[in-house]
């Protein structure tokens, strides 16, 4: 596996792909730590998770400087994805027990009925390079925490991520076999899927991708998460604070390159004010400083590859020739590396790509609507249903308009975000299940009735 810096197109590393008998030791380690692991008391777990992340904490800077040579996100942005995992790590270790804990129910008298959360095995995560430690810990810490065994198929331009994160569980204490990291084309996912020693799986990425391990899996019985993409819209109303839209707005369609799955994807904004928040998005987008990913003042990397960028460029091309007004950007950068500049598209006609599919860059769309239902329609008028931002002053209509959309979480005067507090997951073709806080730990887990006569 070859890894290259995108910010330069220089290649950087090799790493050796597991053989299929190297995954076939890899499930016997998970099989044989999981008869251990799974009776690890808690308070035990609890203490490796902290372990971690002290680890993380004290090793920031490398790990962020790994995920931006290895996929080219701004150096800031990868320091706060190493914090944000150490949180999640620490979020787990103090809440893990309460998420856990027996439920007690009606029985009659002299008689117990409870339910309690026991783990299930191994559990297989495949997942993708744009938060390549993120992604990784929100579903390595609960897991863990319930006392699950992880195997990692991480995206093939991230090997160096995926090794580090192994190393992070390695040296914090958890036995050999509890997290592990195959180093494996996507090809040998399902016969590790279709495998009993795996009860399992979760997936982050793509449609087709999360597709195809549901399909193994369903035929298998086994449970999954998927979170894939989105296409999330931003609303904002006639009487929102446009300033503050425009300035988080330019922020959530741009931080990673754009690559996020809950980026602000398409602007629906109130005919009476989207000639004012339209020019202060322009303003704040052309703001912002594109250039080199391991400058502290960068805000806009490079796309994760070439092909990423020639695949975002022509949606862009595409939706222009359709149509589509180009208010800033638009043409892939002169430069060395994968650069697109941040840009935006106004004009856009139904069912071109800016229109209908997710555009995994940093490209917003600006739609303009008459009134509150027409934006609620243009809101929930794409496959995907992940998460939505809504801008207004009136509490009431954000949380009445919040009801309405399609989505798994809908923010009101906010970015969304993931935050290990609350679920976080996807509708439609976002995906299904949920992750993070006391739902995400709950996936994984046979949650058990027990009767005590
Ligand atoms: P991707 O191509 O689906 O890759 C994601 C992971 O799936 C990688 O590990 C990939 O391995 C593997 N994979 C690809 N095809 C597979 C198959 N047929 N069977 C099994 N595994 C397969 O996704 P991406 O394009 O890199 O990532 C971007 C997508 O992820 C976007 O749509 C984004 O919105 C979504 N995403 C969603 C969330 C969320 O929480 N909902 C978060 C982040 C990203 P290889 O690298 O070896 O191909």
């Amino acid at each position: 596996m070859e890894t290259t810096n995108p910010a330069t197109n220089e290649r950087i590393d090799t790493y050796e792909a597991d053989s299929a008998d190297d995954v076939d030791a890899a499930l016997d380690r998970a099989t044989d730590a999981y008869a251990d692991w799974r009776d690890v008391p808690m308070r035990d777990r609890q203490e490796l998770l902290v372990n971690a992340a002290e680890i993380l904490r004290d090793r920031k800077r490398e790990f962020a400087e790994l995920m931006t040579r290895e996929m080219g996100k701004p150096i800031s942005q990868a320091e706060s994805e190493v914090e944000k995992c150490a949180w999640g790590c620490e979020h787990y270790a103090e809440y893990a027990e309460a998420y856990l804990a027996d439920e007690y129910y009606p029985s009659p008298p002299g008689t117990t009925a409870k339910t309690q959360y026991d783990p299930i095995g191994p559990v297989l995560a495949v997942m993708p390079w744009n938060y390549p430690f993120w992604q990784v810990f929100r579903f390595a810490a609960p897991s863990l925490a319930a006392g699950n065994v992880g195997l990692l198929k991480h995206a093939s331009n991230v090997p160096g991520c995926a090794l580090a994160i192994e190393e992070i569980f390695r040296e914090a204490g958890f036995p050999e076999g509890v997290f592990q990291s195959l180093l494996i084309p996507s090809d040998l996912v399902d016969d590790i899927v279709e495998d009993e020693r795996v009860r399992a799986a979760t997936l982050t990425g793509s449609g087709p991708a999360g597709r195809a391990v549901a399909q193994t899996a369903g035929d298998q019985l086994k449970p999954t998460v998927l979170e894939l993409g989105g296409s999330d819209p931003f609303v904002v109303f006639d009487d929102a604070d446009l300033d503050a839209a425009a300035e988080t707005g330019a922020l959530a369609r741009n931080l990673n390159g754009g690559q996020s799955c809950i980026a602000a994807k398409r602007f629906i904004v109130h005919e009476s004010v989207a000639e004012a928040f339209t020019e202060k998005l322009v303003d704040e987008i052309e703001a912002l400083t594109v250039g080199d990913p391991m400058d502290e003042d960068t805000d806009v990397g490079p796309q994760s590859s070439e092909g990423a960028m020639e695949h975002l460029h022509e949606q862009v091309e595409a939706s222009v020739e359709a149509g589509a007004t180009v208010l800033a950007g638009g043409e892939p950068m002169d430069r060395e590396g994968a650069f697109y500049p941040p840009t935006v598209l106004t004009d856009i006609p139904a069912n071109c790509p800016a229109d209908s599919e997710e555009l995994f860059g940093p490209v917003a769309s600006v739609f303009t609507v008459e009134d509150e239902a027409e934006a609620i329609e243009k809101a929930n008028d794409t496959r995907f249903g992940l998460g939505a931002s809504i801008w207004t002053e009136d509490r009431d209509r954000g949380e009445r308009v919040a009801g309405r959309i399609d989505a798994g979480c809908t923010f009101i005067n906010q970015l969304t975000k993931s935050d290990p507090r609350v679920p976080f997951g996807g509708v439609k073709d976002s995906g299904y299940g949920r992750e993070l806080s006391k739902e995400g730990i709950h996936e994984f887990v046979n949650r058990k009735t027990v009767w005590i006569e």
